[in-house]
């Protein structure tokens, strides 16, 4: 039987999952660019390949993530390294990027901290806008560490340092100017976590906690006793939660407490400045 052509496997693969999905998965199992898809739709596709394409459908339908299926994403302008041992990073953290920048002048050395930085999207994307900026990145997982220094060299990024721990832990004494997070925050209860691509992402970085505030609750805690006075404190948090943060950086003492909302107009960073 005569092979079938790149675009008929498209086709068909797009009716059964989304269609960039489908792009991102053939083009990753033809070693090509999505690009290179659309100029050569009429091209054979060797059984060989369709046949690893085939698989990597089935497993997107079954709801893998396909940022492990292809092992990379992009985020800000940068390609990262994501395996199973991170979260895949969200376009929705790029906010968390933007609002940090406001607040990091380019030329000045300053200090910042991402703590659980999982594939270190957060820290890489400040490292890479501020080179002259020294980043500490954390995480309690030695295997998504491996994974941020990876996308660090990757990048070629060398103003980035990682160390193991929960949140502040490892920050010891210096203090910082900035300290960003994006931290679990789904309730333990909560039903998305039994559905779609959650399923496959750990569960630590997803989810902590009755309402989901656990880890957001210590950071708020021991951030300010490594913030420079006039430092920041930014962290992402679910759509609904936006008051709640905005109390607990208030009953910490924070100044200018305010929320910032995302491409989609819902809460989704919130933000304190120690006084
Ligand atoms: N934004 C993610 C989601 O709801 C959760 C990420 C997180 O908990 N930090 O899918």
């Amino acid at each position: 039987m005569a092979s079938r052509r790149i675009d008929e496997a498209l086709r068909e693969a797009r009716s059964r999952i989304d269609a960039t999905d489908a792009e991102l998965l053939l083009a990753h199992a033809l070693g090509a660019s999505r690009s290179w898809l659309f100029a050569h739709g009429g091209d054979p596709l060797p059984a060989e390949l369709e046949e690893r394409f085939g698989a990597l459908v089935a497993r997107r339908g079954a709801g893998e993530p396909v940022a492990y299926l292809v092992g990379h994403r992009g985020f800000w302008s940068l390609d990262l390294i994501v395996t199973p041992d991170t979260l895949v990073p969200r376009p929705e953290t790029e906010l968390l990027v933007e609002v940090a920048l406001e607040r990091l002048p380019p030329a000045r050395r300053l200090r910042v901290a991402d703590l659980g930085t999982g594939s270190g999207a957060i820290a890489l994307a400040l490292a890479r806008e501020r080179p002259h900026a020294h980043v500490v990145a954390t995480d309690a997982s030695s295997a998504a560490l491996a994974v941020a220094r990876a996308n660090a060299a990757h990048n070629q990024l060398g103003n980035v340092e990682f160390r193991a721990g929960d949140w502040c832990a490892p920050l010891g004494e210096a203090r910082f100017d900035l300290i960003a997070s994006n931290p679990p925050y789904i309730a333990e209860g909560d039903p998305h976590l039994t559905r779609g691509d959650l399923r496959f992402e750990p569960r630590a970085a997803l989810a902590s906690g009755r309402d989901g505030l656990d880890a957001i609750r210590r950071i708020v805690r021991d951030a300010p006793a490594h913030l420079l006075g006039g430092g920041w404190l930014l962290l992402e948090h679910g759509y609904d939660q936006g008051e709640a943060v905005r109390a607990l950086l208030r009953d910490a003492d924070f100044a200018e407490v305010a929320t910032r909302q995302d491409l989609e107009a819902r809460d989704r960073v919130t933000l304190g400045q120690r006084r």
